[in-house]
């Protein structure tokens, strides 16, 4: 099931998160172009591309499978085998070439290992709670530098920017129109099947706050279950058109499954990205907005737009982590 273009989502193997681990490993030389030692050592003995490769190197190696998980000792073993620095150099280099490709000025870092439960939210910056409702959240509390990329609405379906994604590990969590998406769901499915997630952003994204309650009900819950049938699994994330809520929103929501409404504190275009507080910078836990949008709306493509938020998000040391594995 280990594939290149896998992730890990919750108890899954991906692969393309291992690619960012392997240069996290490098530290800061993988900067600036330079191909550290290590990958250069692994990738010495054999051409870049069909040559044959040393027998250190199995095929697998090089086809950046995901090491299998072993118990402790044996694990501490595999690791410092010669096999194992073989596979590091070589996933190190292959990421190294993957973030070239894509134009990125270095491989994104690799985000921790994701909870093995989804920590409780306890009132803190960025996070409103109120008894019976979906908290609502700008900024996940977590002392991990990490943060979370979200894309809304649905337009623009552009196979290039999930195949950018897949391949550089960088998991999307995306908030879907049903207006909007539902001229080709198969484009989310696939997204979902790499491992992104696809919650629920309404039917017709009208702006809910105007809305009587029972109005703001069938928009939020007929796209939980058309969001359902289409994809296969039921949202527990919600994001209201616009960040425009009332009470009767977070009941409607809560109504029909919804377990959390993120918001965000920053928004991210192919050219720039704009920050809520002063400091003008990321913090741990933030969420980031974009949108599926295409050249018509925007100077830049999708591709543009995710090559802007790596590179930023990677200069001020941050790893784009998977939303949904936090709230
Ligand atoms: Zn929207």
């Amino acid at each position: 099931m280990a594939g290149p273009r896998r992730r890990r989502g919750r108890g899954g193997l991906v692969v393309a998160v291992c690619l960012a681990a392997a240069v996290a490993g490098c530290g800061g030389s993988a900067g600036d172009g330079a191909v550290p030692s290590t990958a250069r050592a692994g990738a010495s003995a054999a051409t870049d591309r069909g040559g044959p490769r040393p027998a250190a190197v199995p095929a697998a190696a090089a086809a950046l499978a995901a090491p299998a998980v072993l118990p402790g000792p044996a694990r501490a073993e595999e690791e410092t085998s010669g096999e194992a620095v073989a596979r590091r150099a070589e996933a190190t280099r292959a990421a190294l070439e993957t973030a070239r490709r894509w134009g990125l000025a270095r491989p994104p870092l690799a985000a921790p290992q994701p909870p093995s439960a989804r920590p409780e939210l306890r009132a803190a910056q960025g996070v409103k709670l109120a008894d019976g409702r979906p908290p609502v959240v700008y900024r996940v509390p977590t002392e991990e530098r990490i943060v979370f990329l979200t894309v809304d609405d649905g337009a623009e379906k552009d196979p290039e920017f999930s195949r950018m994604a897949a391949e550089l590990g960088i998991p999307l969590s995306t908030f879907v129109a049903d207006y909007l998406a539902r001229s080709d769901y198969g484009y989310f499915r696939r997204l979902a099947a790499q491992g992104d997630a696809v919650n629920n952003h309404t039917i017709n994204h009208r702006n809910l706050k105007v809305l009587d309650y029972g109005t703001q009900r069938d928009e939020i819950c007929r796209q939980q279950d058309q969001l359902e049938g289409q994809i296969g699994s039921r949202p527990r994330l919600f994001r209201p058109p616009y960040g425009e809520y009332n009470d009767d929103t977070l009941r409607a929501a809560g109504s029909c499954g919804v377990e959390a409404v993120p918001l965000w504190n920053e928004e991210a275009f192919p050219d720039r990205m704009e920050y809520r507080y002063e400091d003008q910078r990321l913090h741990p836990g933030d969420i980031v907005l974009t949108h599926f949008r295409g050249t018509d709306l925007w100077p830049g493509s999708m591709p543009d737009l995710l090559r802007k938020v790596v590179d930023e998000v990677t200069a001020q040391g941050f790893a784009l982590a998977r939303l949904d594995d936090y709230l």
